[in-house]
């Protein structure tokens, strides 16, 4: 099926969410359509998290509501359409001892129901998968002998082997080595291109993610920006972001 550039997959409209008193988000409202590379940045604790957790019903809006593909959340139930790569993946145990074609079997899991048997079209799905991210031949391989960059390619897979619209990624890639990290956002940018796949990625790094993305949404309590990375880096949301030192911060990056 074409990629509709104009169709809403995910509606945020008016969130707002509390911890006890405090507040952490105030009338949120964007959507992300589909084939969108959408960039979450902001400050440490504007609510970048919070938002995510909210869109994967984690956790409760205290105002406001979230449509996925058109549905309610309380009504949605296609939870292997959407992707997740935690920030924590990058923290696995290294004595774990799995191999890194069960790590992304698991993904499998999610559409299959936890206690069915894999059979053949599964596996295929997950070798699709591993060659997607360039792990064709690593599948034997002990995940925790892996470097950072090749275990989050890994937690890529695992995703991509439920066959999701759309991926959601947090920091993905802390702690990952520059030229990891270039080959990570290298392969992001294909699956967006290639196979249409909607990409949420939230991170610190304005940087990268302002030359990597379609869209940015700045986030800080309140969505301060929400349009192409371009006029915020030329705008004044910048600044009010993070201060009036923004530019020079950026640029000597
Ligand atoms: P970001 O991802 O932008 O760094 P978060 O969404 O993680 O921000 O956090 C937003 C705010 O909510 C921060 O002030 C953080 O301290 C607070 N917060 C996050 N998780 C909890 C929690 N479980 N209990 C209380 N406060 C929390």
């Amino acid at each position: 099926m074409p990629i509709d550039h104009t169709k809403s997959i995910i509606e945020v409209r008016n969130v707002s969410f509390q911890y006890g008193d405090m507040p952490v988000l105030k009338n949120v409202t964007f959507n992300v359509h589909e084939g969108d590379y959408l960039g979450v940045i902001g400050p440490n604790g504007g609510g970048k998290t919070t938002v995510l957790k909210i869109i994967l019903g984690l956790i409760q809006p205290t105002g406001g509501d979230v449509l996925l593909f058109g549905k309610p959340l309380r009504n949605f139930r296609n939870w292997p359409s959407i992707g997740y790569v935690p920030q924590k993946a990058t923290h696995i145990d290294l004595l774990f001892p799995a191999t890194v074609f069960e790590i992304v079997a698991m993904g499998r899991y999610g559409v299959k129901g936890l206690f069915c048997r894999l059979d053949h079209s599964d596996r295929e799905h997950v070798k699709e998968a591993l060659r997607r991210v360039g792990m064709e031949n690593m599948g034997d391989r002990r995940i925790g002998d892996l470097s950072l960059g090749q275990q989050q390619r890994v937690f890529i897979a695992r995703a991509l082997a439920a066959r999701p619209n759309i991926i959601i990624l947090d920091e993905p890639t802390v702690g990952i080595d520059v030229t990891a990290q270039e080959q990570f956002y290298a392969l992001l940018k294909t699956l967006n291109h290639n196979l249409g796949l909607t990409l949420i990625l939230v991170s610190h790094d304005i940087d990268v993610v302002a030359h990597e993305v379609t869209e940015l949404a700045c986030i800080n309590q309140a969505l301060v920006y929400h349009g192409a990375p371009k006029e915020f880096l030329s705008g004044d949301a910048l600044t009010r972001l993070y201060g009036k030192n923004a530019r020079f911060i950026f640029h000597t990056h």
